[in-house]
């Protein structure tokens, strides 16, 4: 089957290829994409940061379903609204059958032939089986659907934290996933300051009813986390910016019994030095989070349904996919939260 699909060629460089992919018609669900966003590994692709061109982006997806397998899954039906995860999950092994789906061993699809590398969500149709598809309401708008995907991953880190109401917390990074991160809790009730030595994400997360407190250095001074913290320390840190640095404040401040939760990528040759008996006496836990489970989407769909309002701080962006090189350099643009391409 011939799909538009939009593919970087090259730094700077973004083209719309007619692409040749197979559809097993008879077992797939076909989805109609409406939007699809800008992430980072998009971005980083564009910017020649991660040079592995040609380069078939796109993860974060709403549509809606134009076809059905001849076994018509439960609960799906021609024309419902739909977020759709592009990460394959295979359900039998160990991974999967654990519940940690997000981590499971046949992940990485195999390259398709004559088709670039990537997830390939940039196109106008996308055919997937039916446990990648999540149906959403139909009120729900294609902009908020096309959010699931981010919403899942940060709803993943704070349920590892066991992050709760009342809890006095800290996100390190003011940047779009901070944005989700201080959206998420604070809509839980936990109390939320954040730290970012760039001043401007201060205004947007403070919108959410945030605290903005500094940089991400003050997390370093003991004065100021006692008198935040009613001299207790932070009982769940959020690291989605300033790498080790950061990581370092939130050990600084935490909480006899807190919860680190390390939630962005950090090169691989950086390592942590930590006091090994600091963790031990202190009971201080260093929690990794990596993707979504099938779980995590659909707490993200009841968390974006039900609080839709709360997304509206996020500075969304949607450009026809004609326009597409314009939205790739709009997407560097940090003070713009999400780009997204409309296949419509
Ligand atoms: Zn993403
Ligand atoms: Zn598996």
């Amino acid at each position: 089957m011939e799909v538009r699909g939009l593919v970087i060629t090259c730094p700077r460089k973004v083209e719309e290829w007619t692409l040749s992919v197979p559809l097993a018609v008879s077992s797939e669900v076909g989805v109609r994409i409406e939007l699809c966003g800008l992430c980072t590994p998009e971005q980083r692709v564009y910017r020649g940061a991660k040079p592995t061109y040609p380069y078939w982006g796109g993860h974060e997806l709403s549509g809606t379903i134009v076809s059905l397998p001849d076994d018509v899954p439960d609960g799906l039906r021609v024309g419902d609204r739909v977020a759709v995860l592009l990460m394959r999950r295979c359900g039998q092994c160990r991974a999967c059958r654990l519940g940690l789906d997000n981590h499971c061993a046949y992940l990485n699809p195999k390259a398709r032939g004559g088709v670039p590398q990537g997830p390939g969500g940039l196109a106008n149709f996308v055919g997937v089986p039916a446990y990648q598809v999540f149906s959403v309401p139909s009120f729900l708008a294609p902009e908020r659907a096309a959010l699931v995907e981010p919403v899942a991953c940060v709803a993943r880190g704070i349920n590892r934290a066991r992050a709760k109401a009342g809890d006095t917390v800290a996100v390190i990074g003011g940047g779009t996933m901070g944005l989700l991160h201080s959206i998420l809790l604070t809509t839980k009730g936990c109390d939320v300051y954040l730290f970012d030595d760039d001043v401007a994400t201060h205004g947007p997360v403070m919108s959410t009813g945030a605290h903005a407190t500094g940089s991400v250095h003050s997390l370093s001074d003991p004065k100021l986390v006692e008198k935040l913290t009613d001299g207790w320390g932070f009982d769940c840190i959020f690291c989605t910016r300033f790498g080790v640095r950061g990581i370092q404040g939130a050990i600084a401040a935490a909480s006899r019994g807190a919860r680190i939760v390390l939630y962005q990528s950090i090169p691989t040759s950086d390592l942590l030095s930590v006091g090994a008996n600091f963790l031990h006496y202190r009971e201080i836990e260093l929690i990794g989070t990596i993707a979504q489970s099938a779980d995590d989407v659909r707490n993200a769909i009841r968390t974006i349904v039900e609080h839709a309002a709360r997304f509206d701080v996020l500075q969304v962006n949607l450009w026809p996919s004609s326009n597409a090189q314009e939205a790739f350099e709009q997407a560097l643009d940090p003070r713009v939260n999400r780009v997204m391409l409309d296949f419509r």
